[in-house]
């Protein structure tokens, strides 16, 4: 993989990220992402109509609860 193009994608990410930080905060979180925030897929419509305001796809959210659990210790 080339690292400039990695880097570039990177931190589109990011703004993207920003992007939809700014939109929540102004919105008050109650905010459709079309994208995951931490692998930026697309997230289904139905899944963000399932879940309100669903930050993350499924993956990701596996990857996050499975984290919570990992971290979460006595
Ligand atoms: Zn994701």
């Amino acid at each position: 993989m080339d690292i400039v193009d990695d880097a570039q994608r990177i931190a589109e990410q990011d703004s993207e990220r920003a992007l939809n930080k700014n939109k929540a905060h102004f919105l008050g979180q109650d905010v459709d992402f079309m994208h995951c925030l931490e692998c930026n897929a697309e997230i289904p419509k139905a899944r963000r109509d399932a879940i309100h305001s669903c930050k993350h796809c499924v993956d990701c959210q596996e990857l996050l609860e499975r984290a919570a659990k990992h971290y979460r210790k006595p």
